[in-house]
């Protein structure tokens, strides 16, 4: 079984977001990028697909500037096989994503594509979806637990209050929740390996892929700032301000 795994590179999930004085987007002059966080559990687990011999190749495709490169360079030393860079400067909106995916997808014929629930810099939680529905390929969102079985996989999704189990024929897309696993570490002798393993460099006109957004962002604001608190002398002045207050 061959596993396609798409990775973005993100604001790293532990920086503080800070907006653009003109409201146009977030900043990231200067400040840490890291592989999307859902992305490391994908790779995590199409790592542990092949190790358990289910997964005979894995491949590791990111979409972005040059420096997407190091995000790819990081899921090879996480032990990934080869990797796919599509190069662009330009934000490139989920639709155009999916659809660069789906081409890729056409070129590889993997079995199973493991993407990232949401990027953490859009909040989208589209492209997964969509490349589902450009292919017309069974998908399973938000997977919690994933097991193969013959030409199927049984996945146990994360839905409000629970978890639903579906089976899926493979071909097929998931797209991995928090849960799912613990990401590893890259080792330093397989961070040395990574460097000699390939990456193809590719542009979204290989793929004959219009980028252009379809989507205009009118403002980006920060929340609203917590207003400063009250202190109460004890419980029975606390319970005659929430009354007040109509919170109780
Ligand atoms: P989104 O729909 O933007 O929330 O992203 C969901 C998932 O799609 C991510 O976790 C990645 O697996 C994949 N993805 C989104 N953007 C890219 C990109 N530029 N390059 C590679 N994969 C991407």
């Amino acid at each position: 079984m061959k596993v396609l795994v798409p990775v973005k590179r993100v604001l790293d999930y532990n920086v503080k977001v800070r907006v653009k004085s003109d409201q146009s987007g977030v900043d990231l002059a200067n400040v840490k990028m890291s592989m999307n966080p859902f992305d490391e559990i994908s790779v995590e687990q199409a790592v542990r697909m092949q190790e358990a011999g289910e997964a005979t190749e894995t491949i590791v495709v990111s979409i972005g500037p040059d420096k997407a490169q190091e995000t790819i360079r990081t899921a090879l030393a996480m032990g990934i096989d080869r990797g796919i860079h599509v190069k662009t400067d330009a934000e490139v909106e989920p639709l155009a994503v999916a659809k660069i995916l789906k081409a890729i997808v056409e070129g590889e014929s993997p079995d199973l594509v493991i993407l990232g629930k949401q990027a953490i810099d859009d909040d989208s939680n589209q492209t997964g979806q969509m490349l589902g529905a450009l292919l017309d390929w069974p998908q399973a969102t938000f997977a919690n637990t994933m097991v193969k079985d013959g030409d199927s996989l049984t996945v146990g999704r994360e839905v409000d209050g629970g978890i639903q189990t579906v089976k899926v024929s493979l071909p097929a897309i998931v797209t991995t929740d928090l849960r799912l696993n613990e990401p590893r570490y890259a080792s330093l002798p397989n961070i040395m390996k990574a460097k000699r393993k390939t990456i193809e460099a590719k542009t979204p006109e290989d793929y004959d892929v219009d980028i252009t957004p379809r989507l205009t962002t009118v403002k980006v604001a920060e929340p609203a700032g917590r207003t400063a608190g009250v202190k109460v002398a004890d419980a029975a002045e606390l319970v005659a301000k929430l009354k007040d207050e109509g919170v109780i």
